[in-house]
């Protein structure tokens, strides 16, 4: 149990540290927060702008009103995230709690939700990895939180050409929990990638009446610019 809780090797060498990465670990992953790089971001949607322009708010109408995202989704942050994943490491989350602490101390919101990802079939993970990392955001800061979303169809981002992949999103959400008099609701995800999948939520969130949707996504992939206009 002691080891458990503090573990004696970095997660990702294998080099002994008390802290969840070494030293020389956690300097390489702080290179990785979108935040302190000098890339300009859209405001609201947090996609790297073009000239001065958004291609992805531009395209669409966006029902969250807010999102942001921690840190770069590459090679080395991926592994941490596969391993937090699918070999169930639940202490990967620990490196992000300060920071995600941080913006929800900011953030001020009323509830915190995620969408939960288990129980559809082989190829998703069996379990949900927000779920530990919400508890403990609970814990410290006695907001409310709740898996209150759900996957009520099974989709596979992958198939399909990229304006198919849009009508897969809609209506593929549906709400676990009654949600009323909420002002703020912030939802937690692992990665975002076009961000379809969180306005498509957030749209959900804001037809219970819901005010303010803000989308908190610990990895984002910055991606081609033709996939945010058809996305
Ligand atoms: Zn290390
Ligand atoms: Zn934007």
């Amino acid at each position: 149990m002691i080891d458990f809780l503090f573990p004696n090797y970095c997660i990702f060498c294998n080099k002994e540290s008390k802290e969840v990465l070494c030293f020389e670990c956690w300097k390489k992953f702080k290179t990785y927060s979108l935040r302190n790089q000098n890339t300009k971001r859209c405001k609201k949607c947090f996609h790297p702008l073009k000239q001065n322009q958004c291609l992805f708010c531009s395209s669409r109408y966006l029902y969250f009103d807010h999102l942001i995202a921690l840190y770069e989704y590459n090679s080395f942050t991926k592994s941490l995230l596969l391993d937090w994943k699918y070999s169930n490491n639940n202490i990967v989350y620990r490196i992000f709690l300060k920071d995600i602490l941080k913006i929800i101390k900011e953030y001020k919101p009323d509830r915190i939700g995620y969408i939960t990802s288990s129980k559809f079939g082989k190829n998703y993970r069996s379990y949900d990895v927000l779920e530990t990392l919400v508890k403990k955001i609970h814990k410290t800061t006695g907001i409310p939180c709740g898996k209150d979303i759900k996957k009520i169809k099974s989709n596979k981002q992958s198939q399909g050409k990229q304006n198919e992949r849009f009508f897969n999103i809609l209506f593929s959400f549906g709400l676990t929990v009654k949600l009323n008099v909420i002002n703020k609701y912030l939802l937690i995800e692992d990665t975002i990638t076009t961000g379809a999948t969180v306005n498509e939520v957030a749209r959900i969130l804001k037809q219970e009446g819901i005010k303010e949707v803000l989308i908190l996504s610990i990895f984002m992939e910055d991606i081609e610019e033709e996939s945010l206009w058809n996305q």
